[in-house]
């Protein structure tokens, strides 16, 4: 058997496996495993380091998931956009193609809880019915192959997805979002990445909220994917007591550039049920977008969204860097906090006495050069 099935064969799944592993209070995670299924693989259970750190706090459940019940169970009314269940249609030329409800661990912040983890909602059966889907709109251009996770499928099953998908002659891009890489680099063998490179152009989105995340293992893991000339973007969630904090965010945006991955992605947490204690300010997306930007390199930022509840889908949110626009000019603020001016196109330009003003002077200072 392959080191990666091992692996998740060996995963924690109960209350009872994981307050053994971790020597907790037996009633502490008590109930827990009623709300939204429970899975750590040995791998990802080996980063924490100690109980309620960023490791620790994304995938072990805590009381307070049972305490919110008033926010959402599909808080980006995806269900609306659906028209069949392995499809969110919500952009004009891109949909999300869901086919495998499994994650390689869970996480307790997830959005689509509400189908995650259950393969009667999502499942391999309704994978015809969407390539259906989308072969009869030509509309679609880029396919956002997601679930759960795709690569938690077996070789075979990725390929037949994607080779189906890729027989649609509208569909232009690939694009699978994966936490795998983080959560189980075991995953990413030679054999699934020389197949993963026939079906270009492929894109991978992956998931990474911290920078202790970034193991030699992971390092491994993305630059196979690298190498095989698939260009990768990562989407990190803005979590209360994982990473809202400027100092966290910059190493892992630095340490994901040293890994071949573009960040793409902050997202302000969504409003799931049993999630509010994972939530932020606003502000502190801002405020994190802001220590990046000029202090860091520019590939290192990248946008921070909310996607809209409701189903407004992403809406990119910006520190105020423009401070006034008029017919004359732009007043903008840069990274420093220092005050710029940009003149309009088309608005008054300098007189023409003064432009001769300026070669009177560019001529003095050229006699300068030449007679001293
Ligand atoms: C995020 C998302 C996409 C992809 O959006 P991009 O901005 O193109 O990455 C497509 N469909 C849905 C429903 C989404 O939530």
């Amino acid at each position: 058997m392959e080191k990666w099935r091992k692996l998740m064969q060996k995963s924690l799944t109960t209350v009872d496996q994981i307050s053994k592993a971790l020597d907790l209070p037996k009633d502490e995670l008590a109930g827990l495993d009623k709300v939204f299924r429970i899975k750590v693989n040995p791998y990802y259970l080996s980063l924490i380091k100690k109980k309620g750190d960023p490791i620790y706090k994304q995938v072990i459940p805590d009381q307070a998931e049972l305490k919110d019940c008033d926010l959402e169970s599909d808080p980006l009314s995806e269900e609306a956009d659906s028209p069949v269940p392995s499809i969110v249609h919500r952009y004009p030329d891109r949909c999300l193609f869901l086919v495998s409800p499994e994650c390689a661990s869970y996480c307790r912040f997830c959005t689509r809880k509400r189908k995650v983890g259950d393969s009667q909602k999502i499942s391999l059966k309704f994978i015809r019915q969407g390539i259906n889907y989308i072969s009869v709109h030509p509309e679609i251009r880029d396919v956002i192959i997601s679930g759960g996770d795709p690569l938690m499928l077996s070789d075979k099953q990725i390929e037949l997805v994607l080779s189906s998908l890729r027989k649609i002659p509208h569909i232009q891009i690939l694009r699978i979002g994966s936490r795998v890489p983080c959560f189980l680099p075991q995953r990413v063998t030679t054999k699934l990445v020389r197949m993963l490179k026939k079906y270009h152009p492929l894109y991978i989105n992956v998931h990474f909220n911290h920078p202790d995340e970034l193991t030699p293992e992971a390092y491994k893991a993305l630059g196979r994917l690298a190498d095989a000339g698939i260009p990768l973007g990562n989407q990190t969630v803005l979590l209360k007591g994982v990473n809202d904090d400027p100092a966290v965010m910059k190493l892992l945006m630095q340490k994901l550039l040293q890994a071949r991955v573009r960040p793409y992605y902050i997202y302000q947490a969504d409003m799931v049920f049993g999630t509010e204690h994972f939530r932020t300010r606003v502000e502190k997306g801002l405020e994190i977008i802001k220590a990046l930007r000029g202090w860091t390199s520019g590939l290192a930022v990248p946008h921070f969204v909310i996607d809209a509840p409701g189903g407004g889908g992403k809406i990119p949110l910006l520190p105020e860097y423009v401070k006034s626009i008029t017919d004359e000019e732009v007043v903008m603020r840069n990274y420093e906090g220092k005050e710029f001016h940009y003149r309009q196109a088309g608005s008054q330009s300098k007189p023409r006495s003064c432009v001769q003003e300026i070669l009177a002077e560019m001529l003095i200072a050229e006699n300068d050069l030449t007679f001293n």
